[in-house]
């Protein structure tokens, strides 16, 4: 379903976001105060506005109260990215804000943030799991010890099926999926589920476990 969304402040970060939201097909408002930020965006996105974010009128004549979600994505000026982030939210509106730290984070979940980021603390941890794990093509983060990864099927897996390899036992991982060649995909395989050459895994398992695949 095609969203609506604000993006305030396009620097690297938010011009990516505001970029990638428009080519998957969502409208998007793209707001920020330097002109070139704006001229940079102006033609990939719905509408682009060159204005100072923290002036509540401006918000609302820019109608940013009927959006579904704002993302804001001002890092240095901390004063406005919180202001903004507040007065956001008292419109009534579903707020992403970037954080620079940790007690940023806590202050912007404290005025009601509905998810807080931080993409730079979180693309290095990701980097850093992609480094020593050559298996691992993606991961997402469920909480500071727990993350659903995709990865290949280790060799030693192949022709083996699910319930010979028990992998909860063995490795402490929960298999959710397993994804085949042209796009197949098992979903919630069974014990019969077999390992083919070049499956690859979508499970739940604790980072530690994630070491103890065998490559
Ligand atoms: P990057 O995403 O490149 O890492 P950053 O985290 O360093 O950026 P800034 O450069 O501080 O973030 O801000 C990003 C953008 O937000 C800039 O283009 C800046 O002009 C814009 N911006 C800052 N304050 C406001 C404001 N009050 N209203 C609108 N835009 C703003």
């Amino acid at each position: 379903m095609r969203k609506q969304f604000v993006v305030i402040g396009l620097g690297r970060f938010g011009r990516s976001v505001a970029q990638t939201l428009s080519d998957l097909g969502h409208d998007v408002l793209a707001i920020d105060r330097n002109e070139h930020a704006v001229q940079l965006i102006m033609h990939n996105v719905t509408h682009a506005v060159q204005a100072d974010a923290r002036e509540e009128e401006t918000l609302r004549a820019l109608g940013v109260r009927n959006f579904d979600v704002a993302v804001v994505a001002i890092g240095d000026d901390l004063e406005a990215n919180i202001l903004i982030t507040l007065m956001l939210k008292e419109m009534g509106i579903i707020v992403v804000t970037k954080a620079q730290s940790t007690q940023h984070g806590k202050v912007l979940e404290r005025i009601g943030a509905d998810k807080v980021i931080y993409p730079e603390r979180d693309m290095g941890i990701r980097l850093a799991h992609n480094l020593i794990a050559t298996n691992v093509l993606d991961f997402i983060e469920l909480s500071p010890d727990y993350s659903i990864f995709e990865t290949k099927a280790s060799a030693s897996f192949v022709n083996k099926t699910l319930g010979e390899l028990d992998l909860r036992k063995n490795y402490g991982i929960t298999v959710m999926a397993i994804k085949k060649k042209e796009d197949q995909i098992v979903v919630a395989p069974g014990a019969k589920a077999v390992i083919e050459d070049k499956d690859i895994l979508v499970f739940v398992g604790n980072k530690k476990s994630l070491t103890k695949l065998p490559n």
